[in-house]
């Protein structure tokens, strides 16, 4: 299974600063050493032509340049620096390479070490997302699939990070072919939540019962109203009970049997998933860490039955020609 990472373009941050950024470091680490079979890439930005897809020029430009209002830094969360405009370029790619990596070998899994910045407006960032990683992604396979294929690609986005994916909710809210579900805390940031296709507001300290009720319900109703062909899955760490922000209680065995469902929802129905890792903030960031450990675990086990039934290439597709490259 393929992954990318970005963790190495180290964002500058005033000493003090609650974002943690040593996470990621800390699961590139991990995955390399406790899950060999995961194969490791440095992610590659996003242009500013697939970043368009999505954001306002003017926006791109600012965050390029550093012209950014300190007022739109704030909201961000991060103070802009060029390695700050970089990295954020490359979280948008590294989601880029691994949905182009699924649809390009006609299914399985691929994700995002980082990423899953749902936050993020057309022309402003917010909670520590500067551009929509999930958005650029499900338009730039959108465009490559109808010229491919002659044929619309419709994209689920399953966001099951603590917090409401308010910017994809809203880039997406007049879009028939692309449909967003979020699970997250009624009463968590952000406050002012737009509608996404699918909401379900769950209340503080929920614990693993309760939630994964509500992901049964939730996923049923996605399958009725809805038939994509690929899923993009923010496995957010940051419902899990010994997370400062997520004012929920989930177990780690609830967060794997989280991962396991929507795994499972895609698996059962052939689809192609991109996983990125959303929100995490433990009170011990070796938590943190270990819920997005468990995922990948779990993410291997689904792709181990992928490559031993790998689906028949659709009838009138030419063989294999694009079956292990991914997209030019
Ligand atoms: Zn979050």
């Amino acid at each position: 299974m393929h992954a990318y990472y970005a963790d190495h373009f180290v964002l500058p941050l005033p000493s003090g600063h609650r974002f943690p950024m040593a996470k990621y470091g800390r699961l590139r680490e991990r995955l390399a050493r406790e899950l060999p079979e995961v194969d490791l890439h440095e992610a590659l930005p996003a242009s500013d032509g697939e970043l368009a897809l999505v954001h306002a020029p003017a926006y791109i430009a600012a965050v390029a340049d550093g012209s950014l209002s300190p007022a739109m830094q704030r909201e961000i969360g991060f103070p802009w620096s060029p390695a700050m405009a970089e990295r954020a370029r490359r979280s948008v790619g590294a989601t880029l390479q691994a949905a182009r990596r699924v649809m390009g070998q006609g299914g399985g899994l691929a994700a995002n070490l980082a990423g899953g910045t749902h936050h993020a407006y057309a022309d402003k960032g917010g909670g520590f997302c500067v551009f929509n990683d999930f958005a650029v992604a499900a338009r730039l396979m959108q465009a490559e699939h109808a010229r491919r294929h002659r044929q619309p690609l419709r994209v689920a986005i399953v966001d099951l990070d603590v917090h409401q994916g308010n910017g994809t909710a809203r880039l997406f809210a007049a879009d028939p072919s692309v449909f967003t579900l979020s699970l997250h805390g009624a009463k968590n940031f952000p406050f002012r939540k737009e509608p996404s296709d699918l909401d379900v507001e769950l209340p503080d300290g929920c614990g693993d019962d309760d939630y994964l009720h509500a992901l049964d319900l939730a996923l049923d109703e996605l399958a009725r109203r809805f038939e994509p062909g690929l899923v993009l899955y923010l496995a957010g760490a940051d419902p899990h009970e010994g997370d400062r922000l997520g004012r929920l209680k989930l177990s780690f065995d609830g967060l794997e049997a989280r991962d396991r469902r929507v795994m499972d929802w895609a698996w059962s129905r052939r689809l192609p998933l991109v996983f990125a890792m959303g929100g995490g903030y433990g009170h011990d960031l070796e938590a943190t860490v270990q819920v997005q450990i468990n995922t990948y675990r779990t993410a291997l086990a689904f792709e181990r039955r992928w490559l031993a039934r790998p689906p028949a290439l659709a009838a009138g597709t030419p063989s294999g020609t694009h079956w292990h490259n991914p997209a030019p």
